[in-house]
């Protein structure tokens, strides 16, 4: 028991004494103690009113002095109050240093609840996409209609971000990235990469203007190495000729390469999209293989008949004998390279694969990277720019297609790209 508990009880039981003791000797026992009782209990009823109204005003006032349980419950209570100030004052620091956070971040934030209507922004987020105070509580897809955020949202994977130009101020391009959080809210941020995007821009811009630039010269010089090369080397100079035409040339297909990549990139840059044959095109790009090859290849062509797809004739082409010329480039004499175009499911896919030499898997990802290569020594000897699959990768983007890559050391690979037949969505992923 409680000491107050048992305070109160040995309170009552000295009072029962006392009166049972005094009503004995004045004859009146039972009367006595009933008054004694009833007394006791308005007393209690009293300290009980006294607690009530103390903690119906919010501990507020002064505690009741009161001793016993009372005593008691009132210090209990009176430490419980002084927890709880100290918690809330603890929260409250917290809360305003996360305001502070999220005010001095130059990212936005939002958070949009299970319904996506929107219950919370810092202050980029109102700056960045314009929002005001009345926008508080209203469905986010009916502040920024843009059929792309608007799928970006409801789809709530947020595995990619999304690019868009800000709803507030078209020359901004803005970044979302979203996570899923609680019980089915989300968190958006959204950055301002304008600066970024206008860098890469310039960065295209110079790449691609300095390679057009220099395809002149190397021009000028091919023709001077030409003529000179019938003519006779002077001593020590056996083989320089041809050297010095390889090496142009390399020089010629680098800068033709990067010429590309920097048109596929431009937005500014107008596509042309027709139908095209793809037994036609293919059977092109394996003619320019057997020549490559000089025959030391197998080259096998199987296609669908009538297998056409929507583009841009020349992007394709390039992309595509790309991934032939890989295939001869890379593999020894004898290897077998197939090359086959069918429809599957909503998808033409377009193959090649060879049975030649194959790519360690842990580099399967970095294929497409610019200048990459698996064994940089021998990627130069073969004649590469290091930007083909790069190239392939841009041009199938162009295309709304994607390109999955698959290879084993030692036993060949496997190219697919895959163009959607219709208008269907885009697959979400690119598995190279
Ligand atoms: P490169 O100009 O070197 O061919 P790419 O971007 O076209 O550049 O290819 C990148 C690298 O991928 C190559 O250097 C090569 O190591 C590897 N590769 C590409 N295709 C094949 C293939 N069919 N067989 C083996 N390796 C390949």
């Amino acid at each position: 028991m409680q000491p107050g508990t048992s305070e109160e009880v040995r309170r009552i039981l000295l009072l029962v004494a006392v009166a049972g003791l005094f009503g004995l000797s004045i004859g009146y026992l039972f009367e006595t103690l009933f008054l004694a009782l009833s007394a006791h209990l308005i007393w209690t009823i009293y300290q009980v009113t006294r607690l009530r109204d103390w903690i119906v005003g919010r501990m507020q006032e002064q505690a009741p002095d009161t001793d016993g349980m009372y005593g008691e419950i009132v210090d209990a209570l009176t430490r419980a109050q002084r927890r709880d100030t100290r918690r809330q004052q603890q929260l409250r620091y917290r809360i305003k240093r996360f305001a502070m956070m999220t005010e001095a971040l130059d990212e936005g934030l939002l958070v949009l609840d299970s319904d996506l209507l929107l219950s919370w922004w810092n202050p980029a987020a109102a700056a960045l996409m314009g929002l005001r105070k009345e926008d508080r509580g209203a469905a986010i897809i009916n502040l920024v209609r843009e059929p792309a955020f608007v799928s970006f949202v409801n789809a709530r994977s947020f595995t990619e971000p999304l690019e868009m130009p800000s709803p507030h101020r078209r020359e901004q391009t803005l970044q979302f990235t979203g996570a899923r959080f609680g019980e089915g809210e989300t968190v958006l941020v959204v950055s301002d990469i304008s600066r970024l995007r206008a860098l890469e821009g310039l960065r295209r811009e110079f790449v691609g203007n300095v390679s057009h630039e220099l395809r002149t010269p190397l021009t000028v010089l091919r023709g001077y190495v030409e003529t000179l090369e019938d003519t006779e080397p002077p001593p020590g100079m056996q083989g320089a000729y041809g050297q010095m035409a390889a090496q142009i040339d390399r020089m010629q297909a680098l800068a033709d390469d990067l010429v590309l990549l920097a048109r596929l990139e431009s937005m500014d840059y107008e596509r042309d999209s027709t139908d095209i044959d793809l037994g036609e095109l293919l059977a092109e790009i394996c003619r320019e293989a057997d020549q490559i090859s000089k025959g030391l290849h197998v080259i096998t062509l199987e296609v669908e008949p009538g297998t056409f797809i929507k583009g841009s004739q020349k992007e394709l082409y390039s992309g595509l004998s790309n991934l032939v010329f890989n295939a001869i480039r890379h593999n020894p004499e004898g290897a077998s390279i197939e090359v086959s175009a069918a429809s599957k499911r909503q998808e033409i896919q377009v193959a090649v694969s060879d049975d030649g030499v194959g790519i360690d898997r842990r580099f399967l990802p970095r294929l497409t990277e610019r200048f990459f290569r698996v064994d940089s020594s021998r990627g130069r000897s073969t004649g590469g720019t290091g930007l083909g699959l790069a190239i392939v990768k841009h041009v199938l983007n162009q295309h709304n297609a994607t390109l999955t890559i698959d290879s084993r050391l030692g036993r060949g690979s496997t190219f697919v790209c895959h163009f959607l037949r219709s208008d269907e969505p885009m697959p979400e992923q690119v598995n190279a």
